[in-house]
């Protein structure tokens, strides 16, 4: 059995940078479900530090579509107003001794877009440290290159082992696989895994339910709560909604956005009784509101292989 934490505190972490599609609920769904089935809190947190991906209006659409599926939160953040809180924390790893555990990198473009986003599975490169101990500052690496990001120092030991609620053990030499990874793209630290790391920390979030593209982004994620002597909360990431060719959901899938599926007169309840049966707690075609599958909600009938959607 999973040693669950007396509060338990779960959040739901939309990123504005398209609109909410059936994938995105289902891992919602799970999130939530989980939270309130242990009697615990929900936190709706905004991750709009994506520019220029995010999408304006997206996340008053994703709070709209959340609400009409019946999701119910207990406290509400948007990133972008909390930038401070991640300056602080670059500023702890820039003056971290007896080296800053963060540095400046003007290497290729396609590593600098991976720091700002939450890197999915297949967006992470290995950098081998180019940029250690280059630029003495943020303005002198700007002035050799726009965009700069941050990189993490990694130390050769750095080897990561957790055991995952859902997927189980997972362990990362991060040294080997990933190297110095993208910490943010922004001078002043907003951006996604330094963000990410900043923000459970002080919502008091104790188990992370997101999506299994997500795994790989947590030891990282780890190594920085350890050098901000920040708590790691468990973890539990959960299979992705893929479109019949294997991949992850996306417009050639057809449009499974639930405010397109809403127009076209789908009931929430047909929606959520769809991704419900998925997960193994109620029988194809029926029906089902978030409220009525707190009881029957089963981390352990989710099977661990990605839900095909067919159209
Ligand atoms: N906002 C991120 C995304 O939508 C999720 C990040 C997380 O759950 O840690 O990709």
């Amino acid at each position: 059995m999973v040693e669950i934490l007396e509060k338990y505190v779960g959040r739901l972490a939309p990123s504005p940078t398209g609109a909410l599609h059936l994938g995105n609920v289902r891992t919602f769904m799970i999130a939530y479900l989980r939270a309130r089935s242990l009697s615990g809190r929900i936190i709706l947190r905004m991750e709009d530090l994506d520019h220029p991906r995010d999408k304006p209006g997206a996340d008053l659409q994703a709070i709209e579509d959340l609400r009409w599926l019946g999701f119910e939160w207990d406290e509400e953040y948007v990133q972008s107003k909390r930038k401070a809180l991640y300056k602080d924390a670059l500023g702890k790893l820039l003056s971290h001794t007896p080296y800053p555990l963060a540095y400046p990198c003007i290497c290729s473009r396609k590593d600098v877009e991976a720091a700002q986003s939450a890197p999915h599975q297949g967006e992470q490169l290995y950098y081998p440290g180019i940029c250690r101990d280059r630029f003495s500052s943020w303005a002198q690496a700007s002035n050799v290159k726009i965009n700069p990001c941050w990189r993490f120092r990694v130390d050769n030991d750095d080897i990561i082992s957790f055991k995952d609620n859902f997927a189980g053990i997972f362990e990362m030499d991060v040294a080997k696989t990933l190297g110095d990874f993208p910490l943010a793209r922004d001078e002043f630290g907003a951006g996604y895994t330094l963000a990410v790391v900043v923000d459970d920390a002080a919502m008091g979030v104790t188990e992370v339910v997101r999506a299994d593209d997500l795994l790989a982004a947590t030891p990282p994620q780890i190594l920085i709560q350890r050098a901000l002597n920040l708590p790691t909360p468990q973890y539990c990431h959960v299979p992705l909604v893929v479109g019949e060719d294997g991949k992850r959901l996306a417009k050639r899938h057809g449009d499974t956005r639930i405010c397109a599926l809403r127009a076209q007169g789908l009931r929430k309840k047909e929606i959520i009784g769809t991704l419900a049966a998925s997960c193994g707690w109620i029988e194809k075609g029926e029906d089902a509101t978030l409220e009525e599958l707190i009881p029957l909600f089963d981390l352990s009938t989710i099977p661990h292989e990605p839900f095909i959607w067919r159209m």
